[in-house]
């Protein structure tokens, strides 16, 4: 008897028996092995694959040397490699299920015999989105409880998206030399087209955003079907304002979604290296976003990829995005600002092919390559240094004779090294298919010169994204920034402002401090007498 399941080797043998009876498939089975090599683990494979054939004829296996031609057919190359020779998938186990990988094998016949994926909708909808191919490696070992998890994703993916995903799952103890290459010393850890998408065991939905996003993901924000959502505030803008203001509004009561039509965490998605956010000494962008979007999804939704088109004032507010519409009491518009660009010949036809406005995002093209970086604020030294350290040969070419960047950061830039041309103008971006150079031009002289250069890396301030604002009629400051009271109320009744659309400090810190306040002030006026005896004149304005 098996106490632990409550059942004694013939049931189990029985229910086995059922299982594979109810399959539709037969699934033919390829052994590959070298004689000699790895024997231990090639017999556990026949082992368990014999104790399968017990109970049904369904499951067949052949074996094969690793010199037979099926061998290079089916992409066979270690000892042994187990392959479900069904000619419309691509799935090699390279090892043997043995240990905690025979559940592993068990699920993996199931999803394959029954062609049932088994994913949540929202797994599978997304999975659904996936264009381009996907090659997946699993690292697993059989003595890792947490292995089954991620090889089950990985099956149920390249059973679901056949034409496009092929799986490996590799055992590190069979395949040393494969795991060193991929730096795999712990297990699981999933890499797709070589990129490591996942470390540790990961919940269906994260495994598959992390496959199409081939990055590993934190977070998993499901599509929504909703034609209208209802909602007493709708934020503009998933940066840290928008963010921080979800939180403090859904936490006072009131109902909140945000809209972004980008990037989740706004500029700081793009920013290499976080150094003054309290709490963290040093924190990168990305992973500060991370934080910042898992915590706002604790409390309100997030609707990405949706581009608000208008916003009409009414006793509700209807805002109509690309997806949907939303009927909201209030709105607030953290939307942030865009890259400014330079606006010099040559600028916008080499974008993306040289140019670019994010280090993080194409720097690493850039390794070993002459590039400038034009700018002399914080981002433009940041990003200097971020493109020093990963080993490109950068320059950073100013307007003016001093840096505004913070003396921390000029002093780094002396530490490294990095030169700086000083007084110097880009007047042009030079190049065919692709940057060659820049043509600079001294401060106060017609001097022109040209510098032989691959990239061109541009920081140079943001523009705030004030349009929904000026469609609605709202005032912006002197500055073109959206003009505010001190309660981040707009000239329009009902429209609030928070974050770099405001103008101001534009520090993260800020942003999120300027949410905050904007929520705060947007439950009062929704329950208290403000919003009734003050409707149609907020900031001194209408
Ligand atoms: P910024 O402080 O406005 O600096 C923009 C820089 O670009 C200035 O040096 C400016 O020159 C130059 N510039 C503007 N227009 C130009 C043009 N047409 N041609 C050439 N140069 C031009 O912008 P930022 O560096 O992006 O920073 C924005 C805000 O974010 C700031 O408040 C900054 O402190 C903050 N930030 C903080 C960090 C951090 O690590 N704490 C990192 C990034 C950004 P002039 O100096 O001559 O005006």
């Amino acid at each position: 008897m098996d106490e632990r399941h409550g059942l004694n080797h013939q049931e189990a043998q029985e229910q086995l028996r059922r299982f594979f009876q109810a399959m539709p498939r037969e699934i033919p089975l390829l052994l590959f092995c070298d004689p000699g090599k790895n024997e231990p683990f090639a017999e556990g494979a026949r082992q368990v694959i014999r104790a399968i054939r017990e109970v049904t004829d369904k499951v067949s296996l052949r074996e094969y040397t690793l010199v037979h031609e099926l061998a290079q057919k089916w992409g066979a190359t270690a000892s042994p490699t187990l392959v479900f020779a069904d000619e419309s998938l691509q799935i090699r186990w390279l090892g043997a299920p043995v240990g905690h990988e025979v559940q592993s094998f068990m699920e993996a016949l199931a999803i394959i015999g029954f062609r049932e994926t088994g994913f949540s909708e929202p797994a599978a909808k997304t999975l659904a989105k996936l264009e381009e191919s996907r090659e997946i490696k699993v690292f697993v070992s059989p003595s890792c409880p947490y292995c089954p998890q991620v090889v089950v994703n990985a099956v149920r993916a390249a059973v679901a998206r056949p034409e496009l995903v092929s799986l490996q799952i590799i055992d590190i103890q069979v395949n040393p030399d494969l795991a060193d290459q991929y730096n795999a010393h712990s297990v699981p850890q999933a890499f797709a087209n070589d990129k490591l998408i996942g470390l540790g065991a990961q919940p269906e939905e994260l495994f598959i955003a992390s496959l199409l996003a081939l990055e590993p993901q934190q977070f998993f924000i499901p599509d929504s079907d909703a034609e209208e959502v209802a909602c007493d505030l709708l934020i503009v803008g998933a940066g840290p304002a928008g963010l921080t203001a979800g939180i403090y509004a859904t936490r006072s009561g009131l109902k909140t979604v945000v809209v972004e039509k980008g990037m989740l965490g706004g500029q700081i998605a793009t920013t290499p290296m976080v150094e003054n956010y309290p709490g963290f000494t040093q924190v990168g962008g990305k992973t500060l976003v991370d934080i910042l979007v898992s915590h706002a999804l604790e409390y309100v939704e997030i609707f990405p990829g949706e581009e608000v088109q208008t916003i009409e004032p009414g006793d509700l507010f209807t805002i109509t995005t690309n997806r949907r519409r939303y009927r909201a009491r209030a709105v607030l518009l953290a939307t942030g600002a865009s890259s400014r660009h330079l606006e010099v010949p040559g600028e916008e036809r080499l974008a993306g092919r040289g140019v670019s406005y994010c280090s993080t995002c194409d720097g690493p093209l850039f390794i070993g390559k002459k590039v400038i970086m034009v700018g002399g604020g914080d981002s433009a030294a940041t990003e200097a240094l971020h493109l020093h350290q990963i080993g490109a040969d950068v320059t950073l070419v100013h307007r003016r004779d001093r840096l505004r960047a913070q003396e921390r950061l000029v002093d780094a830039l002396k530490q490294a090294k990095i030169p700086i041309l000083f007084n110097t103008e880009v007047t042009e971006v030079l190049g065919e298919a692709r940057v060659e150079g820049v043509r600079l031009r001294k401060q106060g002289s017609d001097q022109l010169s040209n510098l032989p250069v691959e990239g061109v890396f541009i920081a140079i301030g943001y523009v705030p994204a004030v349009e929904l604002a000026v469609s609605l009629g709202a005032e912006l400051t002197p500055a073109g920034y959206i003009k505010r009271d001190q309660h981040h109320r707009t000239t329009i009744t009902g429209i609030y402002s928070a974050g770099d659309v405001e103008g101001g400090y534009k520090q993260i810190v800020t942003a999120a401090g300027q949410g905050a306040e904007a929520a705060l002030a947007i439950f009062e006026d929704l329950v208290s007498p403000y919003w009734v005896t003050k409707k149609g004149g907020q900031a001194g304005g209408k």
